[in-house]
């Protein structure tokens, strides 16, 4: 088991820690699973399988970090303010 610090867009934007794949290992080269093509009956590609390889464990991840998401207007506003925080200038 190798960890490995990587940024994750799913299911949300976060800092994880994550098993990897054996870069030496037999069975998947190091790319984490196998690729299996598959046809239907008339022998016509229909459609990819991905074996993952049992040297790592892709299921096995820990969340450091959320990151928020990258979003538009939030120029006009202070993301670390505290929460509630008005700009409009009392009257
Ligand atoms: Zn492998």
């Amino acid at each position: 088991m190798r960890l490995r610090i990587k940024v994750d867009g799913w299911p949300r934007r976060a800092l994880v820690l994550t098993d990897t794949p054996r870069p030496n290992c037999p069975d998947c080269r190091g790319e984490g699973g196998t690729e299996h093509h598959y046809g239907d009956h008339t022998g016509e590609y229909a459609g990819t399988d991905w074996d993952v390889c049992p040297c790592w464990d892709n299921t096995r991840r820990l969340v450091l970090l959320p990151l928020p998401q990258r979003r538009r207007h939030t120029a006009d506003r202070d993301p670390w303010g505290p929460a509630g925080y008005s700009d409009e200038p009392p009257f």
